[in-house]
């Protein structure tokens, strides 16, 4: 029949892990992603490192070779690439899931590309889609950049890159290197979670000078030439060509909602699920991955989140066996 055991939206690492365990369980399964296949680190800065190490990054307990303590994002992509065409995972791409709808027992999910049935339904979406924004004047010029990817690009332009997490350290120390001009701009009294191997660099370079940086200020208005900076010696223009957001990203919570998965009342939005195993309030219908975590991004990762592809399917597994026992 076409209805499939299991319909997996997100060819991220978890969503693949997802689809290793049902093809071991011998489970009809399709994984569909709007983008490329591992889209979030598709879209990661080209010179970044992970802070795992590759046997961290896993998947179905397929070795990943490095020769790095931490690989970076070429190695994860030829490692996601090379798992997922040695294992012949039936992966579509470029397909967006719009939406879900109950039947009966089953579920009807339709795709930018046609219609599916299946009888679960595994969300595993990440939260690299949305960037938070700012919510000031001048953020949709096109000099404002929520996604960082190199450095080449900025040389000898006046950079200001928000943020006090890794990303923003990255981007602010890369930039700098390849001779960009440099301003830090921190809502926070102190840098935040950083690598670390990376923040004493970023420390230096702001003792010495070299990258400018302002504690506790935010961002007020960017211009085409210029921004102001609130900070807590008053108003300050400075000259800029470019805005860095490193503002961190959120899940997807719109299309949590529009399927009925129910979210927490709080700012986290925790979509509700059973921790033992993974199902949300809707039947047969549920979460994988960083999503779990709501607002909270940093919660889950993929070393502590590809457990999540086991409990699921177990749990399915477990259903089907009992069904067929009755
Ligand atoms: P994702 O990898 O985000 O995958 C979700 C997929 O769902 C995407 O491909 C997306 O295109 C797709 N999708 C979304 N909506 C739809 C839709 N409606 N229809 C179809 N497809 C959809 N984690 C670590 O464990 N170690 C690290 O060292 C590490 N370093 C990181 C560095 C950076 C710069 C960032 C941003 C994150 C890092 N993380 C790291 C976190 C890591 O990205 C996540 O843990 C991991 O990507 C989670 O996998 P996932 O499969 O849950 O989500």
């Amino acid at each position: 029949d076409n209805i499939l055991d299991i319909f997996i939206i997100g060819a991220g690492p978890i969503g693949l892990a997802c689809g290793l365990e049902a093809q071991r369980a011998g489970l009809s399964y399709l994984i569909i992603d709007k983008g490329t296949l591992v889209n979030s680190i598709y879209h990661y800065p080209l010179n970044m490192t992970f802070f795992s190490t590759s046997d961290r990054l896993e998947i179905g307990g397929i070795p990943f070779v490095s020769i790095h303590p931490k690989p970076n994002r070429m190695e994860a992509m030829e490692y996601y690439r090379r798992v997922a065409d040695s294992q012949q995972l039936k992966v579509q791409l470029f397909e967006e899931v719009r939406h879900l709808e109950q039947e009966g027992e089953l579920y009807r999910i339709s795709t930018s590309k046609g219609t599916y049935m299946a009888r679960h339904v595994i969300i595993a979406v990440g939260f690299y889609g949305l960037p938070n924004m700012l919510h000031i004047p001048g953020e949709d010029l096109p000099k404002v950049r929520h996604y960082y990817f190199d450095p080449h690009y900025y040389f000898r332009q006046k950079v200001v890159v928000i943020g006090a997490n890794n990303s923003s350290a990255d981007a602010g120390l890369e930039t700098w290197r390849k001779g960009a001009d440099v301003t830090l701009v921190v809502r926070q009294p102190t840098l935040g979670s950083i690598k670390y191997w990376t923040k004493p660099d970023l420390e230096n370079r702001i003792k010495e000078g070299s990258i400018k940086c302002y504690f506790s200020s935010s961002l007020t208005e960017i211009r085409e030439r210029e921004v102001d900076i609130q900070t807590p010696e008053g108003k300050i223009t400075i000259e800029n060509d470019f805005v860095l957001a490193m503002t961190g990203y959120q899940p997807d919570f719109s299309f949590l909602q529009k399927i009925g998965v129910r979210l927490s009342d709080d700012e986290k939005c925790y979509p509700q699920h059973d921790p033992e195993t993974m199902e949300t309030n809707l039947p047969h219908v549920y979460l994988a991955g960083v999503i779990c975590g709501g607002m909270d991004t940093h919660v889950w990762f993929i070393e502590n989140s590809r457990e999540h592809a086991v409990k699921i399917v177990k749990h399915i597994a477990r259903k089907a066996r009992a069904e067929e026992q009755h």
